[in-house]
């Protein structure tokens, strides 16, 4: 069976990192192989327009950019965040597709329950005082 061939389309989810393993590893392996395929993804890459939240994404994974710690991710839970670094978690979270920052997440999605007036009003203070230390 002859394997699919890589076409621009697969070239730019390579360059974005949103193959699965197997296929990235394929045109890994292919681009080894290949000088006319190396020429073609740098053609790719020039030709994409503006970056993309998928290259953002890509970019930030290799970098192994800021991960959320988890008192942070409570916190995002709770949608007591910034807006602007709320969306920051959710595109880690969604578009990085952060294996660590998910996997606690989930955690504490499980373990979160409704929340009394009470816990709000803890809450917010350990993220004003939270906030005081990063803010300086
Ligand atoms: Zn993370």
């Amino acid at each position: 069976m002859m394997p699919t061939p890589i076409d621009d389309e697969t070239l730019r989810g390579y360059l974005a990192d949103t193959l699965d393993p197997t296929e990235m590893a394929r045109v890994e392996k292919a681009l080894r192989d290949s000088a006319e395929l190396r020429q073609r993804l740098e053609q790719v890459r020039a030709d994409r327009a503006d970056p993309t939240v998928h290259s953002l994404g890509s970019i930030w994974r290799r970098n192994r950019l800021t991960c959320v710690d988890r008192e942070t991710l409570g916190s995002f839970l709770l949608d007591v965040l910034d807006p602007s670094y709320a969306a920051y978690i959710r595109f880690h979270i969604e578009v990085v597709e952060c294996p660590f920052c998910r996997a606690n997440l989930a955690d504490l999605e499980s373990k979160s329950r409704p929340l009394t007036e009470q816990d709000q009003i803890r809450r917010r203070r350990i993220y004003d005082s939270g906030r005081g230390l990063i803010g300086g």
